[in-house]
């Protein structure tokens, strides 16, 4: 039964998602000042009426917000996949992320709807009832519907949602590289990467959402959705948790030079300077080893990079490669060290005068520009 449903959700995605060069795609910025368009790219309308057909809770005629109905099919169908018995498969980690970013994208939308359908217009002052109604318009964006409910809605305080939240920002991320590239993310960082998502929209939709609805009955079947979403999200945080206690000891002692992974948003992949590949501990990303992790880890190409007329890393004292990152350590998530991703070393700071990384001489105050020993040694003798 279930994987019907799924058939026609995965159809329903495939056929609305269009390469984005946003995470989060602000459909209305790229063709800014059009007129509505006829054939409007995913909206909540326009998913009501293709999954009719596939939802057994959408059938039910007494709705009176589809969209919401809509949004937790998709969180439903996302969380269905993500703790799939004997782990998901490839296209199920696929179908998981497009369905989780689609009941973002929804949900967030049910709310304006609720508050004032207009609001779910890319251009507001266009709004006409009648083509709301046959869901002939052109929707806003996932980033505009955060900022209208925000601005023009209020949130609980238990809620806290940001167009710029780096969890949103991430899944938006992993969504295009998935849609459009592939993407090679193993289950584990689908599992990480999904979990603070599927966390904030269960807040959202308790204390936003189900609070608004003002049917009875259209509560009590999203609340019969939601604990079933819940039971669901337990087994994802359980095995997460499990992971994390799991890599806990290899970790310990390493935390200065311990990076979030690109993969999972982990601070799991440890800067050890070993010769081996560097891989993260938590989902077997692997970065390879030396200069070459250091553009793995950025996810750049260093031929295309410098062939663009792009800079090179900055070189490291000890062992001479150019590849020292400025880089977030778990020990000090929220200032930036200097690490070598070939040797592991630390370093005080990057040269502007050599652009090698290493202990720094001084800072010249004026200029606010750090010097070496090297150079300053050198400035000596000539002066
Ligand atoms: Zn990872
Ligand atoms: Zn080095
Ligand atoms: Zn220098």
């Amino acid at each position: 039964m279930f994987l019907e449903k799924a058939a026609a959700l995965r159809a329903e995605a495939d056929r609305a998602e269009r390469p984005d060069v946003s995470p989060w795609a602000p459909r209305e910025e790229a063709r800014g000042g059009q007129e509505e368009l006829e054939a409007p790219v995913p909206s909540p309308r326009r998913a009501a009426v293709s999954m009719q057909e596939g939802s057994s809770l959408v059938k039910a005629k007494d709705f009176h917000f589809p969209a919401l109905a809509n949004g937790l099919d998709f969180l439903r169908s996302a969380v269905e996949l993500l703790a799939r018995q004997g782990g998901p498969e490839p296209r199920d980690l696929k179908c998981a992320v497009l369905h989780l970013h689609a009941a973002a994208e929804v949900l967030f939308k049910a709310r304006l709807e609720m508050h004032q359908p207009a609001l779910v217009w890319a251009n507001t002052g266009k709004f006409d009832e009648t083509k709301h109604k046959a869901g002939k318009y052109r929707s806003c964006g996932a980033e505009k519907a955060i900022e209208r409910l925000n601005e023009n809605v209020g949130l609980a305080v238990e809620t806290v949602l940001d167009p710029e939240d780096e969890d949103l920002v991430a899944l938006g991320q992993l969504r295009n590289r998935l849609t459009h590239f592939g993407g090679s993310d193993t289950f584990g960082a689908v599992q990480a990467r999904t979990l603070p998502v599927l966390t904030l929209l269960m807040y959202f939709l308790r204390f936003d959402v189900l609070p608004h609805v003002e049917d009875p009955g259209e509560a009590w079947t999203a609340e019969q959705e939601m604990d079933e979403i819940r039971g669901h999200l337990q087994h994802i945080t359980a095995f997460v948790a499990q992971r994390k206690s799991e890599i806990a000891d290899q970790l310990r002692g390493h935390e200065y030079v311990t990076v979030p992974c690109r993969s999972c948003g982990l601070y799991a992949v440890v800067l050890d300077g070993g010769a081996v590949d560097l891989t993260c501990h938590f989902c077997w990303q692997s970065y390879g080893s030396g200069v070459e992790a250091a553009w793995e880890y950025i996810g750049e190409s260093r031929h295309i990079t410098i062939k663009d007329g792009g800079q090179d890393f900055d070189s490291c004292s000890v062992c001479g490669d150019s590849a020292v990152a400025p880089v977030n350590t778990a020990a000090a998530p929220d200032t930036i060290s200097y690490i070598c991703f070939s040797c592991g070393s630390g370093h005080a700071g990057v040269c502007d005068y050599c652009q090698q990384a290493g202990d720094l001489a001084f800072t010249v105050a004026d200029m606010g520009e750090d010097m070496c020993e090297d150079c300053y040694a050198y400035r000596l003798a000539k002066f």
